[in-house]
């Protein structure tokens, strides 16, 4: 007879370990207990030493399906006499943490109780069992027990108590159990007044859906904006009162066949769409997709998901009349973070939606949905949130704590602790005070949830952004060091930690990107630099052109492909559309600007050449969000056509120059935008592949690092890869974060920690 102590770290509270442990041990007949603490699960156990070693087997492969296992420790210990084997209740101490499990789509055996009527929850929209459900959402505090979250307000009725109670049962301990006699409920309102409960809430939303009205409706980290998707009026109208921005919506359909009827689906993002974490997943949409063009206005993908709670289960279900595709895009005004609470809903939403499907389970943590999809056959992340975070990313050295404050748009933070960096979930855009809010209240939640005290805060470069405002306050507050990170430096370094780049040899990183603020003062963004995570040299990057009156030529990229031909030598001739588009005042304005140089930022971001290109084209002279115009030019390429323009690069700069009169020519020569976005997209792969020659020759570098926002198209993303990988490079992409500014935090993070 031995005893053994095991102790257990990574994804095991929520999830169903304790019960696990409990069956295993009676079934080896082994004594003594389990535990939940507040950095894992703690074992002790006592029997032959035989059925031990087939416990401690079984528990390291044959872990339920949320659990994550990150390290394992297990010593024999003196021999302890137990009689039986029993759950304790959690330890807490305080200065330990372990990570949260994010939030969970509704598993198989919950959908089939949800529709079936003999079982006490039929139909019940908060089903949930230790196997999915609300997590992260709901989370005020660790460990993660039911009066830590947002259900402490709905005491357990009798029944839900004894399965919460009993080790056999798939609900022991699922902190968000509940049943209609003790949980949750829906209702509908609209001008002011509830006008139904439960069940009927719920039909009169699918009503008022069907009728092409617009309902705002609560679901797990926030409230989305449905619309029957099929309804062009019902969309229009949706663009309408979302101040026309033409982003994308995204959309959501019963089950996988209806999404076929709409996109191309392979077998891997098959099983990303019915994966526990059911994302928005970016498809190819079929050419025959018969579904409004305000949808996702010049894309040539949609984003598609499938129901992830019992509630959108229940709205969704397929009736003869009943939409097959809802619009579910984030309750918000353009600019604005999703909109969580219930009060803040009626005020805010009011002007956009016709009715609320509301409930009074309260959102913790606002979590939008995330966006993801399928490159070269591996996993992408554009949005990283709901389902991902706040799952810590593995470093592969311990760390000290880092606070690492992110980017102005689509900003993440993250903290590190250990050997783990929590990303934060989506924030959004650092422009307004309910953003930088949701963003101070998420670095709080999180240094309490993970037990993190920063000793060093790290930012970008640029003063002006707000994230790097409230880094020097906190610097200042806490009398802590701060290191302001260059932008793409933080991508590449974002992308070496996201492959867990151990190698001490530079990289070269290609960090083509919108826009970050350059050690010169300059706008970079078409950057080649050489390094790792302790330095880099700016090797190559694009041929600065001037970007007339700041910010408003990335909204106007019209006026920027104005001042490209201008330094390019080419006249501002009428064939040109964005000489059409632009009125003679606006001209001539940027006409003074070029010649006086006033208000004039340099600029070799690559992301703004490809507005030039687009809007050159005549395919978007005036972006309504950010990336519009490359996506819209990504979006027409013409895929079978092979012809590349010529971009030559010098000694240290890629001649932006030329490009732009072979575009020009193209034009005058009546080729189609098609056919000029195939040219672009070849030459540029033509061009990295290039310099990534003349880099291996020079230096030996075999790593090439593709980052930056840029490389959320496709189309040059698979060409280039593919193009490296046969001229025999190491190509490292995103898998775990994404390309753009939300990997931005991570990279700064790592980059901090080797100070
Ligand atoms: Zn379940
Ligand atoms: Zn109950
Ligand atoms: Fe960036």
């Amino acid at each position: 007879m031995v005893s053994r102590s095991i102790k257990i770290r990574g994804i095991v509270q929520g999830v169903g370990f304790r019960p696990f442990v409990y069956s295993l041990a009676v079934q080896y007949g082994l004594a003594g207990w389990v535990r939940n603490s507040s950095n894992g699960v703690e074992i002790e156990v006592s029997g032959l030493r035989e059925s031990m070693d087939r416990f401690i087997l079984d528990l390291q492969t044959k872990d339920p399906p949320l659990a994550r296992i990150d390290t394992f420790q297990n010593q024999e210990i003196p021999f302890k006499r137990y009689q039986t084997f029993e759950i304790l209740g959690s330890t807490n101490q305080s200065s330990d943490f372990l990570p949260v499990s994010p939030d969970v789509a509704i598993c198989p055996d919950c959908r089939r109780e949800l529709f079936d009527p003999r079982d006490r929850r039929y139909r019940y929209p908060f089903i949930n069992c230790t196997n999915c459900g609300p997590r992260f959402t709901i989370l005020r505090e660790i460990p993660y027990d039911r009066p830590n979250t947002t259900m402490r307000s709905f005491p357990m009725c009798p029944n839900c108590q004894s399965e919460y109670e009993d080790p056999l049962n798939r609900r022991f301990h699922a902190q968000p159990i509940a049943c209609p006699e003790c949980g949750p409920q829906v209702w509908f309102e609209a001008d002011g007044k509830k006008i139904a409960e439960k069940e009927d809430a719920i039909q009169i939303t699918r009503c008022w859906l069907k009728e092409g009205r617009i309902i705002a409706i609560k679901g797990l980290g926030g409230f989305h904006l449905a619309c029957d998707a099929t309804n062009p009026t019902a969309v229009e109208t949706l663009r309408e009162r979302k101040k026309r921005s033409q982003k994308a919506f995204a959309l959501m359909a019963w089950d996988i066949e209806t999404i076929r009827r709409y996109c191309l689906v392979s077998p891997e993002e098959e099983n990303l769409l019915t994966s526990y974490q059911s994302p928005i997943v970016l498809l190819q949409r079929q050419s025959n997709a018969d579904l409004p063009p305000g949808i996702a206005p010049g894309q040539s993908t949609l984003g598609m998901m499938l129901p992830y709670t019992p509630l959108h289960l229940l709205l969704l279900e397929p009736e003869a009349r009943f939409p097959s595709v809802l619009v579910m895009t984030s309750g918000n005004l353009s600019e604005e973070p999703i909109t969580y609470r219930n009060a803040d809903a009626l005020d805010r939403l009011s002007k956009l939606a016709d009715g609320f499907l509301m409930h009074n389970r309260e959102i913790q943590t606002r979590v939008d949905d995330s966006v993801v999809r399928i490159a070269s056959h591996h996993f992408y992340p554009v949005r990283r949130s709901r389902g991902y975070a706040p799952d810590g990313i593995r470093l592969s050295r311990e760390v000290k704590p880092v606070l690492a404050c992110g980017a102005e748009l689509k900003n993440t933070f993250c903290l590190t602790r250990g050997s783990y960096a929590f990303l934060s979930h989506h924030i959004g855009d650092l422009e307004n005070l309910e953003t930088l809010q949701s963003f101070e209240e998420g670095i709080r939640h999180f240094e309490t949830l993970f037990r993190i005290k920063p000793e060093w805060i790290a930012c970008d470069l640029h003063p002006d952004y707000l994230a790097t405002q409230y880094a020097m306050k906190r610097a200042e507050e806490e009398n802590l060091p701060i290191i302001q990170i260059q932008h793409h430096h933080a991508h590449l370094a974002a992308c070496l930690a996201d492959n867990d780049w151990q190698a001490a040899e530079p990289v070269a990183g290609f960090c083509m990107d919108g826009t970050g603020l350059g050690t010169d003062g300059s706008i970079w963004g078409g950057e080649v630099l050489l390094g790792g995570y302790k330095g880099y040299q700016r090797r190559f990057h694009f041929d600065y052109l001037p970007l007339p009156g700041g910010d408003s030529a990335i909204r106007k990229p019209a006026r920027f492909a104005l001042a490209c031909l201008s330094q390019s030598g080419v006249d501002w001739d009428s064939i040109y559309p964005p000489v059409q588009a632009l009125s003679d005042e606006e001209k001539k304005g940027i006409q003074i600007q070029l010649d006086h140089s006033i208000n004039l930022m340099n600029t070799s971001s690559l992301g703004r050449l490809f507005d030039a290109v687009s809007a050159l084209c005549g395919i978007c002279e005036e972006a309504t969000y950010e990336g519009q115009a490359a996506i819209e030019l990504e979006g027409m390429i013409d895929r079978e056509e092979s012809k590349a323009y010529d971009i030559p690069f010098n000694d240290d700069w890629i001649d932006s120059r030329t490009l732009i009169r072979q575009v020009a020519a193209s034009i005058q020569q009546g080729i189609s935008p098609s056919q000029i976005s195939a040219f672009f997209h070849n030459g540029l792969v033509r061009l990295f592949t290039g310099i990534a020659e003349h880099i291996r020759r020079e230096t030996g570098i075999q790593a090439i690092a593709l980052t930056g926002g840029v490389w959320q198209n496709m189309v040059l993303l698979e060409r280039t890869q593919k193009s490296l990988r046969q001229a025999g490079f190491e190509v490292l992409v995103h898998h775990q974060v994404p390309a753009n500014d939300g990997g931005i935090s991570l990279g700064q993070a790592v980059i901090a920690s080797y100070l």
